[in-house]
């Protein structure tokens, strides 16, 4: 059976209610079928500066910054659960919105309603303020305190869970949001205003913005915005950077695109290589592709790479794309007409660039008539072509090989970002070297086939070169979230 559409405000979210906008209206398509599924009326410039008057209002005036920091806690610790409850139709919106499997989009609820509740957690236990030494007649407390109306501009590829990683730590932190889901897939952020209100977060805490470009564009210039978080597109942070220096200063927390390198040393020999394949293409194809930190620049050792390459190919051929609705499904279609577009694009510039195709994704089995492509692997990548270089954010894995480490450093650094690496190596001499040489925000260190959740909720890391900057995620991305102030007192 196929998932019903829910019930979903598709209204602006501020204030505590939801409000009609103005702006155009903007069509949502169903990926898994290419068929336009409904449409909303976007938030124009009047509607973004209404959303953020109501954040500034609660901010300046409301209880929130203020309250005891256990009652924020509890307050967002039930909005943890209300988001929980509502699993069932926040996963129906993200798997039909955006053509996520439906297994995979009920876990990320999970997920999403954990960062919430282990940032909750922090509150009164996260307290990174110091008292230097000073002369004895004088105390100078350096304390960490909100930073005002936060606008965060989430992307489409994991809707709840980029939402819950910018409004968890910002609103523990004792800010209002005023948040713009991607136009691709809106509703389920925009179902976090109904769960809001059932948890009793105040009025004004949490405000939602439903549009495209503009209203993001609205949002970042409004002058009562304080700080401006954004996950997507490098083209679309530098164009935030411009909108931002024209309109006020405001921090910026940028995390953008990424092609990140996963390095596979001679030593791994030894491994199950089978294991390892499949490891490989889970990390290059997961989500479809469609992940800011995909390994989508596999760089192996000369000796092992005709052994590892049948195992690859073996596991992402083995990937078949289904519908997202059905349980068992891995595998569904690009989110939308225009990533299927752009991946096959890159496909043909990969073949008009002499890379040598050896899986075929355009070929794979789909069911129907949406925007399916399956696991595609190139070998023999031209150094400084597009495939080698460009984001594609979809599911194209491409292979290059080396002899000397300095040969895989310098295909690992030869791309503008510096999001995350892989190094495969069970030497810790090289392990080492590569960690310091490749340039990187989280980089992994495999040394056998073993998947790991790592430190899920408290990993933290800040992105490099055009990958973007600030700290993400853990108690450091907590107090990217605040500004600190030295209050010094003198007394005589
Ligand atoms: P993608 O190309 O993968 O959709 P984008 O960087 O374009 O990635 O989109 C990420 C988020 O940024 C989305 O919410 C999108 O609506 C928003 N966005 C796109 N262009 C702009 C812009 N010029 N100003 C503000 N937000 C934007």
């Amino acid at each position: 059976m196929s998932l019903t559409s829910p019930d979903i405000d598709l209204r602006a979210f501020y204030g505590g209610e939801y409000h009609v906008t103005s702006g155009e209206s903007c069509a949502v398509t169903n990926p898994a079928t290419g068929v336009s599924d409904y449409s909303f009326t976007t938030a124009n410039e009047g509607d973004v500066a209404a959303a953020v008057s109501a954040a500034r209002d609660a901010f300046d005036h409301g209880p929130w910054a203020g309250l005891p920091p256990m009652t924020r806690r509890f307050m967002l610790l039930a909005f943890a659960a209300a988001i929980e409850k509502k699993a069932e139709v926040l996963a129906a919106a993200d798997s039909l919105d955006m053509g996520k499997p439906i297994s995979a989009a009920r876990q990320e609820v999970g997920i999403a309603a954990g960062f919430i509740r282990y940032y909750a957690e922090a509150i009164d236990k996260f307290y990174p303020g110091q008292i230097p030494p000073t002369p004895g007649n004088v105390l100078e407390t350096q304390i960490y305190r909100p930073r005002g109306v936060i606008a965060a501009i989430t992307p489409w590829n994991f809707p709840i869970i980029n939402a819950a990683l910018k409004l968890g730590p910002a609103l523990a932190a004792g800010n209002t949001v005023v948040i713009k889901p991607s136009e691709i897939a809106p509703r389920s952020t925009l179902e976090l205003g109904r769960i809001a209100n059932e948890a009793g977060l105040p009025p004004g805490v949490l405000n939602i913005v439903p549009g495209a470009g503009p209203t993001g564009q609205a949002l970042v210039s409004d002058r009562n915005v304080d700080m401006v978080t954004f996950t997507g597109s490098t083209a679309t942070g530098k164009a935030l950077m411009r909108l931002v220096g024209e309109s006020s200063l405001k921090p910026l927390l940028l995390e953008c695109g990424g092609k990140s390198p996963e390095i596979v040393c001679a030593d791994m020999a030894g491994q199950d290589l089978n294991a390892m394949g499949k490891m490989i293409a889970q990390g290059a194809f997961w989500n479809q592709g469609q992940v800011c930190v995909a390994r989508s620049r596999l760089i192996v050792h000369s000796s092992l790479a005709d052994r590892l390459l049948p195992a690859i190919l073996l596991a992402a051929s083995s990937m078949k794309a289904a519908e997202p609705h059905l349980p068992g499904t891995m595998f569904g279609p690009m989110a939308s007409k225009r990533q299927y577009e752009k991946v096959l694009a890159a496909i043909a510039s990969g073949l008009a660039d002499g890379a040598k195709f050896v899986l075929d994704g355009r070929k794979a089995k789909t069911p129907g008539k949406g925007f399916y492509i399956g696991p595609s692997v190139f070998t023999e990548v031209p150094a400084g072509s597009s495939l080698e270089q460009q984001e594609i954010f979809g599911p194209v894995l491409s292979m290059q090989i080396f002899d000397h480490l300095d040969q895989a450093i310098e295909l690992a650094n030869t791309t503008e970002y510096g999001l995350a690496a892989t190094i495969w190596t069970r030497d810790s001499v090289t392990a080492h070297t590569l960690s310091y040489a490749v340039r990187s925000g989280r980089t992994k260190i495999l040394t056998a086939p073993i998947e790991s959740m790592g430190a899920l909720f408290a990993h933290c890391f800040e992105p490099a070169g055009q990958s973007g900057f600030g700290i993400d995620g853990g108690l450091k991305g907590m107090a990217s979230y605040m500004r600190l102030q030295s209050i010094e007192h003198v007394f005589g």
